[in-house]
């Protein structure tokens, strides 16, 4: 029978590079959130446009229900209402987000002339050696040569790349195992779309190579297998950013707090040397050191402040620290209709009543998808339309963007005129 798995796919990122991870989450419970379950419904949306032929739009303001038994499009008469953890009102965005998805796979198909397996379970078992373990990938396309994994990322969080990600990597072994009885694939091209952030990643790699990863995950896998609660964990731990974030076990794993306690301690050269703030060199070099290490130190301080808040919330004591109510959101009317009426009978005048607001680009767009305006309307406003350049960002170097070119000599210069 097909089951979970527990050495997972989706957390191939953790237990790959920190083999002791399994074991420190062993028993804490999954925490689901209400972007996970948003995921779920994106997914969910995906998978019926793709597998039934829907357009994402035609399932605007339907209800999907996320319950522990799945998920489905809510009905009004269905049984178990008290079973739903979250709902999710399909909305326009949601919609377009998805249909660029789709969009993507559809020219993909088109182009390698692929056969398509959507939200497709794939054994792991010849990996893994955990027995009856599968895991779903969202696309699988098979042409004669190659295997091409696509992988759908609704977060708008951290941008996920498509290059050596042991998920997808995953993905498209355990496809490969599947597959490769039906044609000679030679390749295996993994792809990440992460709508939200209008990012598309694309990595390929060959089957052999794919195959000789795949032995290093099942020494991995047997190593895990082997650990029980007597085992020595020491080596085994390494954290980092990626593994870390989302560990079950971040609030409480001392590896975890060493590593951002001497990480922000030292200075920067050696994570073990005390802190010597006399030594401490402001160069780039140095500056570099530290910026890498902020996200796994914002990480640590996330998992930390949820790990209080749950202590707190379940009546225990965390020091002298206590929950109090937040000053909370803008005022706004407790019934709107009842406002408005109370309003009107006021005999106040219309434009004193409502703010009339012109509407965007992008609600523009939606008007020309729903067929309100006309492509030449819709071409007409075009050149109307900008997009401001955004704010400097910090990104690695590996970053497809071109740098900005700064020159202080020239900015200088402007400052010297004015
Ligand atoms: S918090 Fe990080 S170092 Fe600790 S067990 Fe989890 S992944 Fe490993």
């Amino acid at each position: 029978m097909a089951t979970h798995a527990k050495l997972s796919p989706s957390s191939a990122v953790r237990w790959l590079s920190c083999p002791a991870a399994p074991l420190m989450e062993r028993g804490k419970p999954n925490t689901a959130n209400s972007y996970a379950a948003e995921g779920t419904a994106a997914h969910h949306l995906a998978d019926q446009c793709l597998s039934f032929g829907y357009s994402p739009s035609d399932k605007v303001s339907k209800v999907l229900a996320v319950s522990s038994k799945g998920i489905g499009f809510f009905k009004h008469d269905q049984p178990n209402k008290k079973d739903i953890a979250f709902e999710y009102e399909v909305d326009q965005d949601m919609a377009d987000y998805v249909q660029e998805y789709i969009d993507l796979i559809d020219n993909i198909m088109a182009a390698a002339k692929a056969e398509g397996f959507f939200e497709q379970a794939l054994p792991l078992e010849s990996i893994t050696g955990e027995k009856g373990a599968t895991g779903t990938a969202d696309a699988v396309l098979i042409t004669d040569k190659e295997i091409i994994v696509i992988d759908l990322k609704y977060g708008q969080g951290n941008q996920v790349d498509a290059e050596r990600n042991p998920q997808l990597m995953m993905y498209g072994l355990a496809a490969l195992n599947e597959f490769d009885v039906l044609a000679e694939i030679e390749s295996v091209r993994l792809i990440i779309s992460q709508p939200r952030r209008q990012h598309v990643s694309e990595w390929t790699i060959s089957a052999d190579e794919l195959k000789a990863w795949g032995e290093t995950v099942s020494n991995t896998a047997k190593l895990i297998d082997s650990l029980d609660e007597t085992s020595d964990l020491t080596d085994l731990f390494a954290p980092s950013e990626d593994a870390c974030r989302y560990c079950k076990a971040s609030a409480e794993c001392k590896a975890y707090a060493e590593h951002v306690h001497r990480t922000v301690c030292a200075d920067f050269e050696d994570l073990d040397a005390p802190l010597t703030v006399d030594d401490a060199k402001y160069d780039g070099d140095t500056l570099a050191k530290m910026f890498e290490r902020i996200g796994l130190i914002k990480e640590w301080i996330k998992a930390v402040e949820q790990a209080t808040v749950d202590k707190l919330y379940a009546g225990e004591s965390v020091g002298d620290f206590k929950l109090v109510q937040s000053r909370g959101g803008r005022r706004k009317w407790l019934d709107e209709e009842q406002a408005e009426a109370t309003l009107k009978a006021m005999r106040l005048k219309v434009d004193d009543m409502y703010n009339k607001k012109l509407i965007s680009p992008t609600d523009a767009e939606k008007l020309k998808k729903a067929g309100t305006l006309g492509d030449i309307q819709w071409n007409k406003l075009q050149d109307l339309i900008v997009k401001p350049a955004g704010n400097p960002t910090i990104a690695p170097g590996s970053d497809k963007r071109e740098a900005i070119i700064t020159n202080p000599v020239e900015m200088f210069d402007d400052l010297t005129e004015a």
